[in-house]
């Protein structure tokens, strides 16, 4: 899961992190009344995406009245980044702080180093909004500093990267409070990065956290209810969302072929399959091993919610779940939802006999298949042809 700029600063804040203090708004209104209290403030887009301040959702301005005109442009836009698509994502708050005067940005992050099972602090004095092509180009410039995370971070670790970094004296103090701090915010809250970019020394000699991102590990969320409670589904994927409520694991893709399967291997094969044959998934969509008539239809609903899906391919094996069922499921689905795209269904396993009974009496025009080659061959065609 991720979270908001302005929830990561209030987080790292709570666990020592020095964050410049700042006030959500959601109108230009809002916008000038809160930077009266500053000289020099910046304006920041509140959305899931990095890549703002290029994409222009990073603005400074030196009178409300100047903050209050961005702010009106601000809001309601699309933001385009790097990391958002080309649709790019809505702006509906902004965070306003006010502005710092910094001397160098680092680039700081805690991050799940999965091969060697443990956490890695990755570091670089050549932080700010060029930190990707940095470490594309100049992997020399970045620090990496594996941390145990049953033995902990130790004080000489912070020192030997504050050293990397050329920072002594207190801003070495400093620096090394942020990172134990970001370290015991990831352990305790389960969270698969924390990133500060960037992270700054200001002109008055203090460490400070301009910008901050975390994520969370879904699978702990029930562990941390008051994590939970940061989501905003309006960041999320609308399809996305909803699959959630009724558990089936779905992930959007960019293709046309709507795929509703279950088990997550079966559903990577289908994937697979179609684009063997000159197709392309709509979507990863695995029902789960107790797919009821209500899930089923919840995810046609899904799949018939995208414009994009020009044809729907069920390929469901029979194990725990019986044929027959799934048969009873598409087609109250179908029926109730009335299929506009053509649905092609392969059916395998428990009482599959049974079920493709169920399919022929519906009267509606399922197209049947064999097996899964000739399922996709069928999803392939019925959705325009092989690209
Ligand atoms: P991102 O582009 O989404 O990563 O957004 P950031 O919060 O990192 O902001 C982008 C850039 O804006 C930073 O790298 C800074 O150079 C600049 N910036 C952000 N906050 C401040 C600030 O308080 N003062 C100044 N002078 N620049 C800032
Ligand atoms: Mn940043």
């Amino acid at each position: 899961m991720k979270i908001h700029e302005y929830q990561a600063k209030e987080l790292l804040g709570a666990y020592g992190v020095n964050v410049p203090s700042g006030t959500v708004c959601k109108t230009p209104e809002e916008v000038y009344e809160a930077t009266k209290a500053y000289e020099k403030c910046v304006i920041k887009a509140q959305i899931h995406s990095g890549g703002r301040g290029k994409g222009g959702g990073v603005k400074l301005a030196s009178s409300p009245e100047e903050a209050r005109g961005i702010a009106e442009k601000m809001i309601g836009m699309q933001l385009v980044t790097h990391q958002t698509g080309p649709e790019g994502k809505l702006v509906r708050k902004v965070l306003v702080t006010g502005a710092a005067s910094y001397e160098k940005e680092f680039y700081l992050s805690v991050a799940a180093d999965n091969e060697n099972e443990n956490l890695v602090i990755i570091a670089s004095a050549a932080g700010g909004t060029e930190i990707e092509e940095t470490a594309k180009l100049h992997p020399e410039l970045i620090v990496k500093e594996p941390v145990s995370i049953f033995g902990g971070f130790r004080a000489y670790q912070g020192i030997g990267v504050a050293k990397k970094l050329g920072l002594t004296g207190t801003l070495q103090k400093e620096f090394i409070a942020t990172l134990r701090g970001m370290i015991r915010l990831f352990i305790e809250k389960d969270c698969s990065l924390v990133e500060i970019n960037p992270l700054v020394t200001t002109t008055d000699g203090h460490i400070l956290a301009l910008d901050a991102k975390v994520n969370f590990d879904d699978n702990a969320l029930m562990r941390h209810p008051e994590i939970a409670e940061l989501r905003d589904i309006d960041e999320e994927d609308p399809k996305e969302a909803r699959a959630s409520e009724f558990d089936l694991n779905y992930i959007s893709l960019d293709g046309n072929i709507g795929c509703l399967v279950n088990g997550a291997g079966l559903a990577m094969a289908t994937m697979d399959i179609i684009k063997k044959f000159g197709g392309s998934p709509a979507n990863f969509l695995d029902v789960g091993g107790s797919a009821t008539t209500e899930r089923v239809t919840a995810a046609f609903e899904i799949l018939l919610s995208d414009p994009n899906v020009k044809a729907i391919m069920v390929n469901i094996f029979g194990g725990i779940m019986k044929c027959d069922i799934i048969a009873e499921g598409v087609v109250t689905a179908a029926k109730k939802l009335g299929m506009t795209v053509p649905l092609v269904v392969r059916l395998e396993g428990t009482n599959v006999e049974r079920g493709k009974e169920i399919l022929k009496e519906s009267g509606l025009a399922i197209i049947p298949a064999e097996d899964m080659a000739d399922a996709a061959r069928k999803a392939v065609e019925a959705a325009g042809g092989a690209k």
